[in-house]
């Protein structure tokens, strides 16, 4: 498309427009060819006149300009008038605009006539042709307007449906595409969502067949409904957002990921969700972040704990801080400082990216500070809890369970064998004539030996068993999934590790136990199961002690 000549976009209507070198903002010029009624749309500004005129002069002769819309008064609309109006040839002219327009447009002193859109009910009859105009109040002036050809159904929509282009392209690509550029353009001009929905149920009344506005590119027919579906949707008003940030793009791109991280963040559990929802929606705008690393400091145990999410997704908990970070950040809250938030880039950044990425963080610190203390209270409250529940479970003297945790657990383990029908042991333990150990050296080194017993209890039992201090020198122990076969074998095997086990180093202390074992029988209650073994274990005492009753 050569883009130095005139573009006939419709029968008769043409782009006469000038392309601004390296500029994101380009403004369309557009001629309607109709004779001696010939209409002029958005005539545009001094950079753009020269080329404005070759290409029109290319099509018509100046003096068949009978109208020249202006749909509202911005300097890149209007701004060339005043030097193109000398040059009009005398003759019947008007400038058709709204009276807000006009009431500002007067303080240029032009020759030329108004014709108010709103005192010619909405219309122009410019020969054969008839132009509609669509009020679109506040989208972005609140005398706003588009028109539209009906012969040739092109919606002229000045600043709706406007872009920011990198490159340059009079017609849009795809939907997606264009709406990527009209997005930043629109959030920031339009200043609410529903002044955008408004006027957007305006214009496609009309459904137009062509949208040309005068920013960005044309939008030919296929693409105007998923274009407008998106643009609904859309918040506006940007500006509200940053008060020092000027930068369209990244004050797009700002909106976009705060959006997204407070409508997740407020319904994650966890800090580590948080974290993974932040470097995700960070990646979507910088795609060149490696890593995000935050550290704080814990408010009661004051140890150093991070977090990290990267690139491998994976979390890993209180490492090393990488020194090749490229980005770091104090997260404070009410001027308390809570922790460093550290973001790994894989790549030199541009200043772009440094900007925006500085703009993010700015909006993401305080939130971030406030669920990093919250996290890290939190798990210095679970491990105190974990601390405690272990400490109400546990005997001081042996750090066996305690006979309360016992009871809780064989209840569980023999609801559960009566409902999947697995087997359960259990097994008591008695030490033969503890009292005289006790007699013979005294209580520390009986306190001693019962030390000693439950290390062997513990190193000898499977994780999964349950060994308890039942009383003073009885033990119980529970086996699930185990039947009376093997949990005897198990016991006898212990009796005879005991028995060959000198306690108390110094000491050399020789003792021996007595043990009952008795499996569930799939009826009994707890305290009958319980009272089985123990009956066991007098039969081991009365037969001698040093044994294992089963059964
Ligand atoms: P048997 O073979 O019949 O079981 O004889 P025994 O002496 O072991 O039995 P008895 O029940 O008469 O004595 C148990 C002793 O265990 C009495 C008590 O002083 C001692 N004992 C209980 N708890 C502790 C403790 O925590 N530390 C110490 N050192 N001794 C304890
Ligand atoms: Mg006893
Ligand atoms: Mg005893």
């Amino acid at each position: 498309m050569d883009y130095t000549k005139p573009i006939e976009i419709a029968p008769d209507i043409y782009w006469i427009g000038y392309v601004i070198p390296n500029d994101p903002f380009q403004c369309h010029v557009y001629l309607i060819k109709n004779g001696s009624e010939s209409i002029l749309i958005d005539p545009g500004s001094m950079i753009t006149f020269p080329v404005v005129l070759d290409k029109l002069t290319s099509i018509i002769h100046i003096r068949d300009i009978k109208y020249i819309i202006m749909h509202h008064q911005d300097p890149d609309i209007v701004s060339c008038y005043s030097t193109f109006e000398k040059i009009l040839p005398k003759g019947e002219r008007y400038i058709v605009t709204h009276w807000r327009t006009e009431m500002l447009l007067k303080h240029y002193m032009w020759k030329t006539p108004f014709y108010l859109v709103d005192e010619h009910n909405w219309k122009l009859k410019a020969g054969e042709r008839e132009l509609e105009f669509v009020f679109t109040p506040y989208a972005h002036f609140p005398g706003a307007f588009c028109t539209y050809d009906k012969k040739t159904g092109i919606l002229f929509s000045s600043d709706l449906f406007g872009g920011l282009t990198d490159e340059f392209s009079l017609f849009a690509k795809s939907a997606d595409d264009y709406f990527e550029a009209a997005k930043p353009f629109h959030k920031h001009y339009m200043p609410s969502k529903e002044v955008l929905h408004h006027a957007l149920k305006q214009i496609e009344k009309k459904h137009p067949s062509m949208i040309a506005p005068q920013h960005g590119s044309i939008i030919k027919k296929d693409l105007i409904d998923p274009l407008i579906e998106k643009l609904k949707d859309l918040e506006c008003g940007l500006y509200l957002l940053d008060d020092y940030e000027s930068d369209l793009y990244i004050l797009s791109k700002t909106d976009e990921v705060l959006k997204r991280f407070f409508k997740d963040t407020v319904s994650l559990s966890s800090f580590d969700l948080v974290l993974r929802n932040l470097f995700d929606n960070i990646k979507k705008v910088l795609p060149s972040i490696q890593k995000i690393e935050i550290c704080g400091i814990s408010p009661l145990s004051e140890e150093k704990h991070c977090f990290s999410f990267g690139e491998d997704h994976k979390i890993i908990e209180i490492t090393q801080m990488d020194k090749n970070y490229s980005y770091k950040k104090e997260l404070k809250q009410n001027e308390k400082k809570i922790g460093d938030i550290y973001i790994i880039i894989d790549k030199k950044m541009n200043k772009k990216e440094k900007k925006l990425l500085e703009v993010l963080l700015n909006k993401i610190s305080v939130p971030v500070a406030i669920s990093l203390e919250k996290e890290l209270m939190l798990r210095e409250l679970e491990n105190k809890n974990k601390e405690l529940y272990k400490k109400a479970i546990t005997d001081s003297l042996t750090g066996l369970y305690n006979r309360e945790y016992m009871k809780e657990y064989l209840y569980n383990k023999i609801e559960e064998s009566k409902r999947y029908k697995v087997p359960l042991s259990v097994a008591m333990i008695d030490i033969d004539f503890f009292k005289k150990i006790n007699d013979t050296y005294g209580h520390l080194i009986g306190d001693c030996v019962l030390k000693e017993l439950s290390v062997l209890l513990k190193n000898n039992f499977r994780d999964s068993d349950v060994v308890a201090r039942y009383g003073g020198e009885e033990i119980f122990i529970i086996m699930p999934f185990t039947n009376i076969n093997y949990a005897c074998k198990k016991l006898e095997e212990f009796r005879k590790l005991v028995e060959n086990h000198c306690f108390c180093e110094k000491k050399n202390i020789q003792l021996t136990i007595s043990a009952g074992v008795s499996e569930f029988s799939g009826e009994e209650n707890m305290e009958e199961l319980i009272l089985k073994a123990d009956r066991n274990v007098y039969y081991a005492k009365k037969n001698g002690r040093n044994r294992v009753v089963c059964g």
